[in-house]
């Protein structure tokens, strides 16, 4: 028997609400439905409603009784914006969400770079806007409830897929206890830890780091705009990142990278979190104000994909098919246009207008996407994480096959610090040399990393690049990047 908790989750700016479990006792007997998604976050709720928008009925499945907890994803780009307005959201989230088109980044206390993203008045969303998960996700259960094409079940949890022939049966389980629910077509986002995922045994291609980023959200009055604020190696986490935004209702997300060796049980201790908070808030000059803690989580980086998102009659989207690390702020995002496309694509199919090949041209497309997405925010995170400094000359000179500098170590494992690629030790960064090709590596699509030089210093062109290459409003490095002008500060992405 499944047993969601009905207690409220803590939350100082958002009132959760907890809903009533679905029970099939008090329900009509089951039908085969045409679909069924399986998870209730940004992918699943946007599939449904691209699905509707399309004219195909949906059941929503979501293992829980309310949004999910903490503010997760919160920065969401204009292309998110685009999606979000054709499902019928997008005006909630722009009435209380704080637009934000500049970044600035610090080596040392000193900035060395300022992001500026393009925007004009024509623009009817701005760049990136910030907004707390469970707020939109408030926002796309009502459009869902609203929908009368789409029945949403809460505390409904998927156990067991059973694909039969062109349908599929599933065993979803609830608190009073099992029940039978045939589908034609399961979409399956369920998350990144997709049961589902799990229980048809689909293995991920890409790799994963080690090394752990804190995520901390305190409600504080900082006198500061809208803007991401980067600061590489400071004097109280040497050799280390935190990265500082602006969320609404008067939360900072503070968000900074783990000594090398510390436990994620380590650094959530409420004395570790409130000395490093101290300690980032005396470096900008805003020592003493007074702050509450609302969440905190610990996370590390991963950059992997299903190589194909169809398999039978199960569909999978989101963090389900894909799992993007949180710089670059690439989940949530590419989860909507997952389900942009997989909407059109399945309601054709469900709706009999095409053949089931349709779907293999949505895999096609959603795979590529991801595996570039995969591609990228490798390479965020290896400049988020900063690495050590013969590593930053490694991967310069295997880049560039220019000689290192006198004060580089000699290049021999290539692995920035805390960094391991769970199928090969050498990581993308140094694909372009021959050395670090072994077999069984992602069959992720490679391209050099930069191609600037020379170089002033290892560490400061490794931090002024790292803004152009972890936004995802701007295309790959170095298309649009003049490194000559990021160390005195200048907009370098035009
Ligand atoms: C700290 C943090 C910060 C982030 N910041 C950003 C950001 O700024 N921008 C961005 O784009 N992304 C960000 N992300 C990523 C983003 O939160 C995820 O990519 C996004 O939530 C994925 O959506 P999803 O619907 O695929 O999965 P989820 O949101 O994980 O939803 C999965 C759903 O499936 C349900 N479920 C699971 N198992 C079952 C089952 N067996 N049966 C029924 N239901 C089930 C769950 O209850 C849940 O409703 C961040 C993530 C974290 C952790």
């Amino acid at each position: 028997m499944h047993t969601p908790t009905t207690q409220a989750r803590p939350c100082i700016y958002y009132t959760y609400e907890v809903f009533k479990p679905w029970l099939a006792s008090a329900n009509p007997k089951q039908d085969r439905k045409k679909v069924v998604v399986v998870g209730s976050g940004p992918a699943g709720m946007v599939t449904a409603l691209e699905l509707a928008r399309h004219g195909v009925a949906s059941v929503v499945l979501s293992a829980e009784l309310q949004f999910s907890q903490g503010s997760r994803a919160i920065c969401f780009t204009r292309r998110s914006m685009e999606i979000l307005q054709q499902v019928g959201v997008a005006d909630r989230i722009t009435e209380g969400g704080l637009p934000w088109r500049f970044g600035n980044s610090y080596y040392r206390g000193q900035r060395v770079f300022r992001m500026e993203a393009p925007h004009d008045a024509d623009d009817r969303f701005f760049p990136i806007i910030n907004v707390q998960q469970q707020f939109m996700e408030e926002y796309l259960h009502d459009a869902c409830q609203a929908n009368p094409l789409i029945e949403f079940r809460w505390g409904n949890k998927v156990n067991q897929v059973d694909q039969k022939d062109g349908y599929v049966v599933l065993e979803v389980d609830t608190p009073e206890g099992p029940y039978a629910l045939e589908s034609d077509w399961v979409v399956a986002a369920d998350g990144g830890r997709s049961g589902i995922r799990t229980a048809m045994n689909l293995q991920m291609e890409g790799a994963s780091y080690e090394g752990f980023f804190v995520i901390a959200d305190i409600r504080i009055d900082l006198p500061l705009p809208t803007e991401r604020l980067a600061y590489f190696d400071p004097d109280w986490n040497p050799g280390n990142t935190i990265l500082m935004h602006r969320e609404p209702h008067g939360i900072w997300r503070v968000d900074y990278q783990l000594p090398e060796g510390e436990t994620p049980e380590q650094a959530l201790r409420p004395e570790s979190l409130k000395t490093r908070i101290n300690a980032q808030l005396a470096m900008i000059g805003h020592a003493g104000t007074p702050w509450e803690m609302d969440w905190s989580s610990v996370y590390s980086a991963r950059t992997l994909t299903l190589p194909d998102f169809v398999h039978g009659s199960v569909i999978f989207t989101g963090d389900a098919a894909h799992l993007l690390p949180i710089f670059g702020v690439r989940g949530a995002n590419t989860a909507f246009q997952d389900a942009q496309s997989l909407g059109w694509h399945l309601a054709l199919v469900a709706k009999g207008l095409a053949g089931k090949t349709l779907l293999s041209n949505h895999s096609a497309e959603r795979v590529g996407a991801a595996r570039e997405i995969v591609t990228e925010s490798g390479k965020s995170t290896r400049f988020m994480t900063p690495p050590a400094k013969d590593f930053a000359c490694c991967a310069m000179r295997c880049s560039h096959s220019h000689s290192p500098r006198p004060s580089c170590a000699p290049c021999t494992t290539g692995a920035p610090r805390g960094h391991m690629n769970t199928r090969t030790p050498c990581s993308t960064t140094r694909a372009t040399t021959t050395a670090c090709s072994r077999p069984g590596l992602p069959t992720v699509r490679r391209r050099k990393t930069c191609a600037w030089a020379p170089m002033t210093s290892c560490w400061t062109t490794w931090v002024a690049a790292l803004t152009c290459c972890t936004s995802p409003m701007h295309p790959p490095f170095p298309r649009r990047c003049k490194p000559s002008s990021m160390p005195h500060g200048k907009t370098a992405c035009l």
